[in-house]
């Protein structure tokens, strides 16, 4: 039989349309909504769609975004400046820096000026402490929205065997911790890794964040396996994720598709996320 379709623009817009609810209601109570502020460096067209979509998906949840774009030859004098004004600046809940920054800005060090509870990317080495210790105060969005899929279909994860290609700081590696927080059995699987089939093949739940179009195919894939496609690939000009679909689809449970799987869920995270970073700083439920 083939796999069930996990439909992440379904789930996503389920999640915004809960954010924009729980904004209205803030803002009908007479306060102020929710700010989220984007800073984008430089001329790279993904980024600046990237952006202008998060802004866009705010404004439709209610949230007021605050868009800083500056151009490539910003130093990183000026850019942990604007940072520090933004941390002070009341009207903003939530900041995220686009990535990648431009060569010769330090992006760890820019990320280690966000104030720590406006972080909503969860990339603030205070936050990725606080995830590794199953503590978390924001989780990155794109591991987030990979939870709340399995979460939202169903997906038993306790004492699941889990395995995750690629180790990232952005993905593979904060996702196999909230699976393992969440008492699932966790391979990491990395370009170093022998034999990958080996690995997958065991997999209850198989994460693919490897940035290889087709890596995953049906053969590597045990059968009924929940397989969630993480991986964005333009090949001739097409979306291609890192999981071959027909193939695999033949033999899992349940699928996520590029396009309409993961990426959705990244933006409806942040919204999710912003929401959070307001509640907490305000001190009032949202
Ligand atoms: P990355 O390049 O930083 O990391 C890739 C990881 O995959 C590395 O750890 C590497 O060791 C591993 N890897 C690469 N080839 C491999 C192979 N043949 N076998 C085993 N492991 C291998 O990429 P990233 O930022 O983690 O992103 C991964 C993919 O997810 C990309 O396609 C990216 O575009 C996509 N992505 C999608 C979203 C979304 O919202 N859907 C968000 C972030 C990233």
């Amino acid at each position: 039989m083939p796999a069930r379709l996990i439909d992440g623009k379904a789930i996503g817009a389920a999640i915004r349309t809960e954010v924009a609810a729980a904004v209205a209601e803030a803002v009908a109570a007479g306060r102020r909504p929710p700010g989220l502020a984007a800073v984008l460096v430089g001329e790279h067209p993904a980024s600046h769609l990237y952006v202008r979509n998060k802004a866009r998906a705010c404004e439709e949840a209610g949230i007021r975004s605050f868009r800083h774009l500056l151009p490539a030859r910003t130093s990183q004098a000026g850019l942990e400046g604007l940072l520090a004004d933004l941390n002070r600046d009341e009207a903003v809940d939530a900041i995220l820096v686009q990535l990648p920054l431009p060569e010769g800005l330090d992006s760890r060090r820019i990320l280690g000026r966000l104030d720590p509870a406006k972080d909503v990317d969860g990339f603030h080495p205070e936050n990725v402490g606080r995830l590794t210790i199953g503590r978390p105060t924001f989780v990155p969005c794109t591991p987030a929205g990979i939870l709340e899929l399995l979460d939202r279909s169903g997906v038993e994860l306790r004492g699941a065997e889990a395995v995750v290609v690629g180790r990232s700081d952005l993905v593979g590696k904060p996702t196999a911790l909230l699976l393992l927080h969440r008492h699932a059995t966790v391979t990491l699987c990395h370009t170093r890794t022998k034999d990958l089939a080996a690995h997958t093949h065991r997999a209850q739940v198989l994460v693919a964040a490897a940035g290889r179009p087709r890596l995953v195919t049906g053969a590597m894939v045990r059968e009924g396996a929940v397989v969630i496609d993480v991986g964005i690939n333009r090949v001739d000009g097409v979306l291609i994720g890192d999981v071959d679909f027909a193939s695999v689809a033949a033999r899992a449970g349940q699928i996520t598709p590029v396009p309409g799987g993961v990426g959705p869920m990244t933006i409806a995270m942040l919204l999710k996320n912003t929401l959070l970073a307001y509640t907490r700083r305000t001190g009032q439920p949202a």
